[in-house]
């Protein structure tokens, strides 16, 4: 059992202050979801979980099972189990996704060996072509191809916790699907943690909430169960504001 906490985050970019103190707890197993209109700072807060650069931390803390994540690098917080399904996943010229992946598990200690039959297994399962791993990395992929190949990386990798931004951003339904239902699969399988920020329910259908929480200029103002995000699709962020 692993715990994600985010305690007090305040954290500015570009001279302005975005994230005005944010707490949340996530454990094994668990599905958070953030909504909140746009310019919440809901990318904002992936980005300082995974530490983007340009982003200022001004207070707060962030800590997998105690460990202080805000004082490693970016590649040191993912192989201690943080995982960011990016909205707009980077496009990387002459570096291919099974280069990736071989970087990532011999990084985590765990080997090649077996490595493409599992990759195989992880695409197959989402309905992936197996042949776009030989391919530069989400170079003239689609959304849906793009956002499946990153489900994939999950799924092999097996991250203590995901973060998904918009992981719905770019996808058809069939494709929203594929992803959503992965992800919901490895919260059971593997006792993945997930922090799910989108604007949706339609991802719900898949993915379960445990708690919805609604994010409104760059703090969380109402937290609940699945019935928080029935309640927005009827009246909007406005009762929030
Ligand atoms: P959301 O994902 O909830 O729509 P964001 O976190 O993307 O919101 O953005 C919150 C605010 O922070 C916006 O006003 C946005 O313009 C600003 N912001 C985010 N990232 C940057 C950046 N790298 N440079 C300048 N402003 C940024
Ligand atoms: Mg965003």
């Amino acid at each position: 059992m692993s715990t994600l906490e985010i305690k007090g985050l305040r954290a500015e970019v570009a001279g302005k202050e975005i994230l005005q103190g944010i707490d949340l707890v996530v454990k094994s197993g668990e599905v958070h979801a953030i909504m909140g209109p746009n310019g919440a700072g809901k990318s904002t807060l992936s980005a300082v979980i995974m530490g983007k650069p340009g982003y200022k931390v001004l207070a707060g803390s962030v800590t997998l099972d105690g460990v202080d994540m805000l004082a490693l690098p970016t590649w040191e917080r993912a192989i201690a189990g943080l995982h960011l399904v990016m909205q707009y996943p980077t496009e990387v010229p002459g570096v291919h996704a099974d280069q990736v992946m071989a970087e990532a598990l011999t990084a985590r200690h765990r080997g090649t060996e077996g490595m493409a039959a599992r990759i195989t297994q992880e695409a197959l399962r989402i309905n992936m072509d197996p042949e776009l791993v030989t391919r530069a990395l989400n170079v003239d992929l689609s959304g849906g191809e793009k956002k499946r190949n990153e489900t994939m990386q999950l799924g092999v990798l097996e991250p203590k916790f995901a973060i998904l931004d918009e992981l719905d951003s770019g996808l058809d339904i069939d494709a929203l699907r594929d992803c959503a239902r992965r992800v919901e699969a490895a919260t059971h399988e593997s006792n993945l943690g997930v922090l799910a920020i989108t604007h949706y329910v339609r991802l719900f259908e898949e993915l379960k909430p445990d708690v919805v929480h609604i994010m409104v200029s760059g703090r969380i103002v109402a937290s609940g169960g699945a019935e928080l995000a029935d309640q927005l699709e009827i009246d909007g962020y406005a009762a929030f504001v």
